[in-house]
């Protein structure tokens, strides 16, 4: 193993030595705070330490749903949060798509304005009064009218079965997660930002950061482990696995789009013309509760039988990927965002909504390094 002291001195002119702001955690959030930080000041030291030899969280691992609030989850949410939290929840995650497809031109990754479908197989609560309401609060967020509404036509021209409703929301859309990933890393390296993969930060404390191999020193510290936050400071973050599976390619395929049920605790999307569908980790909660990145068969089988009876019934599919990510959870739904003392600041907990709040988080984070 190679420790730092015994790195050679273009090595650590390069990575190790002066660092102005070591940044924790290379996802969405650890990326962009990196970016925020060069585009402020180019002559920062920014060094981003990463466990993994890949981004090794949710950043690289999830569906890629540039989403904001369907109709069901913003009637939840309505009942357990202030209407007024909630509708800032919501702008916060518009804003967000905003600000990362300024930042990400929408080609470099993929994004497609396909809308989304809230799916739902009764309906007692998206009344149209119901639904005039979420319009003109949207209205006021995004500036666009009739951003839902209910969708007749969809289901019975995708084949998706077993719900009798759709509400639309046209103004979500979807991403390529690799290519957000790769344009952000292309972005950092040209901002001569520095990567130490395969790096777990063992600990921190005023500005040094204990590594298997040796201890790193940084003038500010920014914490962007999100869901593996818990394991280096005192917050309420609680890991919570989420898996995923892509098909092979189905022939005819006529679902073109992002769609979610059940609270949004399923969702699916095509990528060409195979489909990518997960959750199910409300079949169990508690077991879910975990930093292991494997899949389990209970979760796993679930969620082919319901491919097989509800997303693309009659289709012949194999299961080409399997795979599990860890979101961070809490009791809020709100990200934490803050300077825990002179030398460390945190942005974690981004909930199952990182594509869409994680720029505006990073920017965030760099203006409070920065003390703006
Ligand atoms: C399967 C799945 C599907 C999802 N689908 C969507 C979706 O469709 N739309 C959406 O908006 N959001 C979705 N999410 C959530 C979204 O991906 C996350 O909210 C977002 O990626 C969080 O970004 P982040 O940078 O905060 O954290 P992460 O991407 O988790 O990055 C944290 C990084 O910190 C690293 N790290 C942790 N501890 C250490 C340490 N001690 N030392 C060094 N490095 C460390 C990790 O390896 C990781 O790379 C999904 C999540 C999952 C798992």
């Amino acid at each position: 193993m190679l420790n730092y002291k015994d790195l050679s001195f273009w090595e650590k002119r390069a990575y190790t030595d002066h660092i102005d702001v070591a940044i924790i955690g290379a996802g969405i959030v650890g990326m962009t705070c990196a970016l925020a930080l060069k585009h402020a000041n180019s002559s920062l030291r920014v060094v981003v330490l990463e466990r993994g030899y890949l981004p090794t969280g949710a950043s690289s691992k999830n569906a890629g749903f540039a989403c904001f609030g369907s109709p069901s989850e913003i009637y939840t949410d309505l009942a357990s949060m202030s209407e007024e939290e909630v509708w800032e929840t919501v702008a916060m995650r518009y804003d967000g798509l905003k600000r990362l497809l300024e930042l990400v031109p929408s080609a470099r990754m993929g994004y497609e304005a396909c809308g989304s479908w809230d799916l739902l197989d009764k309906n007692e609560h998206l009344s149209t009064d119901f639904l005039a309401y979420l319009n003109d609060n949207i209205q006021k967020i995004t500036g666009q009218a009739s951003c839902y509404g209910e969708d007749h036509e969809m289901l019975a021209k995708s084949g998706i079965r077993g719900f009798k409703f759709a509400f639309k929301n046209r103004l979500e859309g979807s991403i390529q997660t690799d290519q957000l990933i790769d344009s952000l890393h292309a972005s950092c390296i040209t901002a001569g930002i520095k990567f130490l993969y395969g790096t777990p930060v063992q600990s921190i404390d005023s500005g040094e950061l204990l590594t298997p191999f040796g201890t790193l020193h940084a003038n500010q510290v920014v914490v962007c482990t999100n869901g593996f936050a818990a394991n280096l400071l005192p917050l309420d973050v609680t890991p919570a696995r989420a898996q995923v599976l892509v098909t092979t390619p189905i022939d005819d395929l006529a679902i073109n789009g992002t769609f979610h049920f059940d609270e949004g605790y399923y969702y699916f999307r095509n990528i060409g013309n195979r489909i990518l569908f997960g959750g199910g980790r409300n079949l169990d909660f508690t077991g879910e509760q975990t930093l292991s990145m494997e899949p389990t068969g209970r979760i796993q089988n679930h969620l082919i039988s319901l491919l097989q009876t509800n997303i693309i019934p009659g289709k012949s599919f194999d299961i080409a990927y399997q795979w599990a990510g860890t979101m961070g959870l809490g009791t809020s739904k709100k990200p934490i965002i803050k300077r825990i003392d002179k030398h460390t600041v945190v942005g974690v907990r981004m909930g199952g909504m990182g594509v869409a709040i994680g720029s505006l988080v990073g920017e965030k984070l760099s203006k409070i390094v920065l003390n703006e």
